[in-house]
């Protein structure tokens, strides 16, 4: 056991303060890695808050993780200290259920265990990445294949990077296909790098006139403000694939009705109210309307590789654990471009 420098939010009301909790020694098939960087997630706010119920307290929020390891176990294989890792919203599952093995822990039918807000399997609470150091086993800890100097950027890839590459595959993002992304954040703005990769033709919706010109520097073939309802019509019944990334609640009928015959929506936002689906425009034109969560341990590896391949990293915002709280309060607003990421030489 080691004791190490974190930030916790103590109550769902309380801003995040200085703390510390305790990690475990290595196992036999343990990584232990130095954070170097951790980026802010949306899904950090909701759960610090307990917009979704049922969140543990006190809470050391941060699931997009990228260190140095110190230390193996063992009967590590993969991993030497001073080589680059990453860890992101999982740290174990049951690895014996069919979805588990199929590598999609995500859906573990014993529910996986996730970085923070969450408990291992002897019941510890997990404590995630606005912290100096994590100890995770190496079945959950990812390569990072890009340069040192692009650490910072390739946190948000994490959680961010693989809860947009892995329905952008599974639906078939590429040459010939339309698809929108909705929302310019942490996850929307990774959505339109990786599609416009990808090939396909990529509309960005958004409800900010201010990133309209980032949005075609990240790879926008067009552009549409969802306030604005000529510019919406014009793209009636015209999309192979929506993929919606707003953290709030919205009108997801409108977007329905973007689609062409068959396509498909899929929700990745998890506002905390319900949303309202009229059956209409389910029904005229066969469409779907989906989810998808973050991706397995084997497609966040295929993903990392393909961003290091593509030279893909996060665009963001440095800043010191000690302004944290003001971070919160931009990504609230949508006011970040586009993924705070927290320096955890800050830290001590
Ligand atoms: P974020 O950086 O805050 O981005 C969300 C974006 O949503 C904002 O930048 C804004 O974009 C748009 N938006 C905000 N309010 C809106 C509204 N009322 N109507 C329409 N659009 C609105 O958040 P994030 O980190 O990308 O996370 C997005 C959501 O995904 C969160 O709910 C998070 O919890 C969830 N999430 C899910 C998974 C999963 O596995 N499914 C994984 C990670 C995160 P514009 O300014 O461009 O409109
Ligand atoms: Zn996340
Ligand atoms: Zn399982």
């Amino acid at each position: 056991m080691s004791n190490v420098p974190a930030y916790a939010a103590a109550t769902a009301k309380s801003r995040l303060a200085p703390f510390s909790i305790e990690r475990r020694a290595p196992g036999p098939k343990d990584v232990a890695i130095e954070i170097l960087y951790c980026g802010v997630c949306h899904s950090d706010v909701h759960q610090t808050r307990d917009e979704w119920g049922g969140a543990i307290f006190p809470m050391v929020p941060g699931h997009e993780i990228t260190g140095r390891v110190t230390a193996v176990g063992g009967q590590v294989t993969k991993f030497r200290p001073g080589d680059f890792a990453g860890v992101g919203v999982l740290v174990d599952s049951c690895r014996k259920c069919g979805n588990c093995r199929e590598g999609l822990e995500q859906f573990c039918d014993k529910e996986a265990v996730q970085t923070y807000n969450s408990r291992d399997k002897a019941g510890a609470v997990m404590y995630g990445g606005y912290s100096k150091s994590i100890v995770v086993d190496e079945a959950f800890v990812l390569k990072i294949r890009h340069p040192e100097a692009q650490l910072a950027g390739v946190a948000p890839l994490l959680c961010a990077g693989i809860t947009t590459y892995s329905p952008l595959r599974r639906w078939g993002a590429g040459p010939g296909k339309k698809v929108g992304v909705v929302g310019l954040g942490g996850l929307g703005h990774m959505g339109l790098k990786l599609a416009h990769a990808m090939g396909a033709e990529v509309v960005q919706f958004t409800t900010s006139k201010n990133k309209v010109e980032d949005a075609r520097r990240l790879g926008a073939d067009a552009v549409v403000l969802s306030s604005d309802a000529g510019a919406m019509q014009a793209q009636h019944r015209s999309f192979d694939f929506i993929l919606d990334t707003a953290a709030a609640n919205h009108d997801i009928n409108a977007l329905l009705g973007l689609l062409k015959r068959d396509g498909t929506l899929a929700l990745v936002g998890v506002p905390s109210t319900p949303y309202t689906v009229a059956a209409g425009p389910l029904i005229m034109g066969r469409r779907s309307l989906a989810g998808s969560a973050i991706g397995g341990l084997a497609e966040t590896q295929e993903m990392l590789d393909y961003c290091a391949a593509h030279k893909i990293v996060s665009d963001i915002e440095m800043t010191p654990i000690q302004a944290v709280n003001e971070a919160y309060e931009r990504v609230v607003r949508g006011d970040v471009k586009y993924r705070f990421v927290i320096d955890l030489a800050s830290l001590s």
